[in-house]
Formats: structure tokens, C-alpha cells, sequence
């Protein structure tokens, strides 16, 4: 990973190339940033740079036998530790796993990586037995780089058994970078926290997700844009619409907003079956574009939706807001984010989804009697 092939991050970048330049490499670090930031990718190029036998000054070179090693991961000084599942389980059984969904998409989050190992309702974890596996790897020479780094992606998931880790923490084992990547410092223990240099990771803003999903993933600008506006800054999010949506969803949304504001019994129980039927990840975007629309609504009076929307979605957006006042808005807003939470917490999609119908029913029959 070069930081080239990284959106955004500007500041960060320099600081993180800036600490090799002047000699001042803090041993053990820690990298926040919420879940479709850059944290990882971040650790990646800046362990990568680190070891680069011919850098620029701005980047790695990306071609030398060290760079080469470290864009597929497989550099025998970079040492990799991640949730996996079973109190047993070591990350090294699952490495090959670990590159092929890093590599296809560098900013997953950790129910991607456990869907990705079939173990999607499974309690991820970093085990005792690896930290001390991990001890023991960080003890041995570097086979070939000057620096080994090791770095440890979800530190949330060490619980207590990070405190084994401390030693290694406070006084590396010879020439040796610790890089934590995690989402929230929350759930962190304060031994690490305290120990470790803190660098936070910001989300993205629309325009670099636009960016990276033209040049990254060969989408067009107008669907780049609609996908970024969506994501909130969460480039995970982003990528995990464009496998999903494909702008799919309007047709769908409307008939059955159609039907949830009839209140017809049948229709509604053939949404409940059709839209289960997605699976979870479809039914989040489907909702997700849901919220979309509701947005939409909300800016419709003050003319805020121009260029945002397709004609066939203009159209909709305006007969839409009319059936709605602010509180009814509001509410509809309510009921698809808390649906969608629930999906995510993998709650029964049928009655997820025939609840919000009805729900929905109530909320604009409502507001139309009224
Ligand atoms: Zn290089």
C-alpha cells in the first residue's frame, strides 16, 4: 500500500512521513478512526514506507523487493494479528484469508472479515495464546528489513488478554514498530491507551469517495456521487453499496411505499417475503436508500434536491414530501435508521421489515386524517 493509493488524510500522511524523516518513530502506536476510515490502509503504507529501500519524500517507491513484499502482505518482518474465532485460533492459520479480502477491499470492517470466513454470527477475538505467539515473533531478528512491524487491527477484540502484550509495549523486543488500528478508543484497555502514540483517523469527505470509487472501482461520476452522498463518509459503506445497490432500488422503494401507505394486507406480506429474501447486506442498502429519499423530503421545500436526484426520483420525492409534515418526516426517518439497526443486529428480517410497513402505514395515514 503506497499512500498514494489512499484518499484524503493529507495532515496525517505528513506527520506519519515527517516522524521517519527526523529519526523520531514512536515504537508503539495507535490508529482511531470509526469503522471506513483509513486506519488500516494508513498502517500498511506507513510500515511499508518505513521499509522502503528507495523512498521518495513523500512516499514508499512501490517497487523495490521490500515495497513489492509489502503490497501483498507477505514481507516475512510485517507480522499481522486480527480477530478471528475459537480460543485457540491464531491469526496465522488465517493469513492467506486475511490478504484476499484485504486486498479486494482495504477498508472491511470486522463483520465483512468474519462474513468472509463463514463465521458471520461468531464472537470474533484475539487470543491469549496469540498475544504470546505474537511475543515470541516479535522476539526473533528481522529476516531482511531494518524495522518488523506488527500490526494489530481491532485491539478492542484483546479484552484483558492485551495486558499480556504490555512488556512488549513498553520495551520492544529489538528494532521493532507496533501499529493498533481500532475504531473506538472506548473499548480499549487504558494500559494500552496509555502506552501507546494516538493518532486519529478522520472519516471521508464526499468528494474523496467520489474520487477514489471513479478512479478504484470504474464507476461513473454520477453514481460515484450518489454512492458517496449515501455513505457518510465511510468509504466501507461506499464500496459495499456499489456491490449491492447498482441504483437498483427505485422501482422497489416506491411500489412499496405505494403499498405500506394503502395499508393492503397481501401486498405487504409479499414485500415482507420479497425483501427478507434479499439477505442482510441488500436489505441495509435497500434501506439505506430508504433514508435517501427521506433526506430528500426533508430539503424538497427548500429546493435543495436540484441535480441530486433522477427525474423518475424528483417526481417521486415531491408526492412523497407532500404526505408528510416535519413530525411525520421525523418519525419515518426513526423507524427505517432503527430497522436497519436491527437488521444489522441480525433481527428476523420478516418481521423487521412487516413492522416498518406497518409502521410506515400508521405514519402517513396519520398525518393525512390529521
Ligand atoms: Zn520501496
Amino acid at each position: 500500500m503506497q499512500f498514494k493509493n489512499i484518499p484524503g488524510n493529507q495532515k496525517i500522511k505528513e506527520k506519519l512521513i515527517k516522524s521517519v524523516e527526523e529519526e523520531r518513530i514512536a515504537h508503539a502506536q495507535l490508529f482511531i478512526g470509526t469503522e471506513g476510515s483509513a486506519g488500516l490502509p494508513l498502517a500498511f503504507a506507513y510500515a511499508q514506507f518505513v521499509n522502503c529501500l528507495d523512498a521518495s519524500k513523500d512516499d514508499s517507491c512501490g517497487k523495490c523487493s521490500s515495497c513489492i513484499k509489502y503490497e501483498q502482505l507477505v514481507h516475512p518482518d510485517l507480522h499481522l494479528s486480527f480477530p478471528v474465532k475459537g480460543a485457540q485460533a491464531l491469526s496465522e492459520d488465517y493469513m492467506a484469508e486475511f490478504r484476499k479480502e484485504f486486498l479486494a477491499n482495504p477498508f472491511l470492517n470486522v463483520s465483512d472479515w468474519m462474513s468472509a470466513l463463514g463465521n458471520e454470527n461468531s464472537k470474533p477475538n484475539i487470543t491469549a495464546m496469540e498475544c504470546r505467539n505474537l511475543i515470541k515473533k516479535l522476539g526473533l531478528k528481522p529476516y531482511e528489513s531494518k524495522v518488523k512491524v506488527l500490526v494489530v487491527w481491532m485491539p478492542e477484540y484483546l479484552g484483558k488478554e492485551g495486558n499480556i502484550l504490555l512488556k512488549l509495549i513498553e520495551e520492544p523486543l529489538g528494532n521493532a514498530l507496533i501499529i493498533m488500528v481500532g475504531e473506538s478508543e472506548d473499548r480499549l484497555l487504558g494500559t494500552i491507551l496509555s502506552r501507546t502514540q494516538l493518532t486519529r483517523i478522520p472519516l471521508f469527505n464526499s468528494a474523496e469517495i467520489g474520487t477514489y470509487l471513479t478512479q478504484h472501482k470504474g464507476v461513473d461520476e454520477e453514481t460515484a456521487q450518489q454512492v458517496a452522498l449515501l455513505s457518510n463518509g465511510n468509504m466501507n459503506k461506499a464500496i459495499s453499496l456499489l456491490n449491492h445497490a447498482e441504483n437498483k432500488y427505485f422501482d422497489q422503494f416506491r411500489a412499496w411505499m405505494l403499498d405500506c401507505y394503502k395499508g393492503n394486507g397481501s401486498r405487504i406480506d409479499h414485500w415482507v417475503k420479497e425483501l427478507s429474501a434479499l439477505g442482510r447486506e441488500p436489505i441495509k442498502s435497500f434501506i439505506d436508500y430508504g433514508l435517501q429519499i427521506c433526506r430528500a423530503c426533508v430539503v424538497e421545500p427548500y429546493g435543495l434536491n436540484n441535480g441530486r436526484l433522477t427525474e423518475n426520483e424528483s417526481i417521486f420525492v415531491q408526492k412523497l414530501s407532500n404526505l408528510f409534515d416535519t413530525n411525520s418526516l421525523e418519525s419515518f426517518y426513526h423507524l427505517l435508521s432503527e430497522s436497519r439497526y436491527a437488521i444489522e443486529r441480525n433481527g428476523n428480517a420478516k418481521i423487521v421489515i412487516f413492522n416498518l410497513s406497518l409502521d410506515i402505514h400508521k405514519c402517513l395515514t396519520l398525518e393525512t386524517i390529521a
